[in-house]
């Protein structure tokens, strides 16, 4: 009932011509297939015109790595959700580990983001995990829920339509350890708990929640087999064509 998204994150990796490349590659392999779900790429903001001409008519959406909190004004270097919409995107990644971890974003901006990626029309894809020590210390299913309660509540304009969630266990983003089945279905279903509780029972039966950290063409198809994965956020192995249309094979295979 709910369809597959797999959504690749490029991070800081690849410009418009490398990009474009990319994205013609995907479309070759894409084009003319019925896919039974969703696939996405969130190339750097200078790459996403480069990308959004390649996507137009796949079956390949395009959207972003962040956005800004504000609508337009004086804040340099900054990109606004509206932007990003006219510029090809559907979707916006937003409260990445990375951003949280090296630009010390709080709940606080990850609502306010959020609502303007709701505002401009857009989905807005919100990232949370735990991270190694937390883990350890037997608090994951805290911290995750937390991070949930922390920002579900006080979306302006959340439904089902235009929010999807990424469980994305930091000590499994670029590490190559990926988190067992068994773990990321116990951390899904109690993530699904917690929607249902935040939205209601309808909207966090709908919700897609994707898994991250380290997902790659041979371990995709174990996890996306879970009932509560509806597919995947991909950074290292969403660069190679390859790699990456392995994976979207994956979600066809189990979904
Ligand atoms: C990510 O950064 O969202 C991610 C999942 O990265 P990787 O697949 O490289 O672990």
């Amino acid at each position: 009932m709910r369809r597959y998204l797999v959504a690749g994150n490029w991070k800081l990796n690849l410009g418009p011509a490398a990009g474009a490349n990319l994205a013609a590659a995907l479309q070759a392999r894409l084009a003319g297939r019925a896919l039974k779900g969703d696939v996405l790429v969130c190339p750097p903001y200078v790459t996403i015109p480069a990308v959004a001409a390649f996507a137009q008519g796949a079956p390949l959406l395009v959207g972003a790595q962040d956005c800004s909190d504000q609508d337009q004004g004086a804040y340099t270097g900054q990109v606004s959700a509206a932007m990003l919409k006219e510029a090809g995107c559907t979707h916006v990644i937003v409260a990445h580990s990375e951003r949280r971890q090296y630009q010390r974003e709080t709940d606080a901006l990850f609502v306010a983001k959020i609502d303007r990626v709701h505002a401009a029309g857009l989905t807005a894809i919100f990232c949370y995990g735990e991270l190694l020590a937390e883990r350890r210390a037997g608090r994951a299913e805290d911290v995750v829920e937390a991070q949930l309660r922390g920002v579900l509540p006080r979306l302006a304009h959340a439904d089902r339509g235009n929010l999807v969630l990424a469980y994305e266990p930091v000590w499994a983003i670029g590490t190559g350890e990926t988190a067992t089945p068994e773990i990321a279905q116990q951390m899904h279903r109690t993530s699904r708990a917690i929607v249902a509780d935040l939205l209601g029972a309808e909207t966090a039966r709908q919700l897609r929640i994707l898994y991250g950290g380290s997902c790659k063409a041979a371990n995709a198809a174990e996890l996306f087999a879970l009932p509560d994965v509806d597919g995947g956020l991909i950074g290292g192995a969403s660069l190679k064509v390859d790699d990456f249309a392995g994976i979207i094979d994956a979600a066809e295979r189990v979904k």
